[in-house]
């Protein structure tokens, strides 16, 4: 996939770095949240993991480092070092969902109002993300 291919929207990237909890899907290294351009302290990117643009569903989104002089995580990991070969598969992320993430992910989306894929927050601060038929949440809503 060359590179200029169509972006993740801001608000998808933005509930994958909250439900991977801030940090970077490959080396767990904290990031900043808004720190979103190469060479900003703790700065990052919303790789697709498959490399293809063509996917935007959120399972497709690892958000990951991306400063140093090999790309961070990005570069030197999820592209294993040259954007225009393979990519790294998803199960080689360690830090692609938080614990908390993990635990609710499966939960079925009929347990949550009816809706299209949106990005929500509730009146207790849960970050949730709708992606029929799964419902990711960050926060245990039982808590
Ligand atoms: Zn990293």
């Amino acid at each position: 996939m060359p590179k200029g291919g169509k972006p993740f929207s801001k608000e998808l990237a933005e509930a994958k770095f909250e439900l991977q909890e801030g940090v970077c899907a490959a080396c767990g290294e904290p990031l900043y949240k808004n720190s979103r351009t190469k060479g900003k302290p703790r700065a990052w990117h919303a790789h697709h993991i498959q490399n293809l643009t063509i996917d935007q569903s959120i399972e497709n989104c690892a958000v990951v480092c991306i400063n140093g002089d090999d790309g961070g995580c990005h570069i030197a990991f999820a592209h294993l070092g040259n954007t225009q070969g393979p990519t790294m598969p998803k199960e080689e992320f360690k830090f692609l969902w938080s614990e908390r993430a993990r635990r609710w992910k499966s939960k079925k989306a009929n347990d949550f109002p009816l809706g299209v894929k949106a990005h929500l927050r509730d009146e207790s601060g849960t970050v949730v993300w709708v992606e029929p038929p799964i419902l990711y949440v960050l926060k245990d809503p039982e808590e």
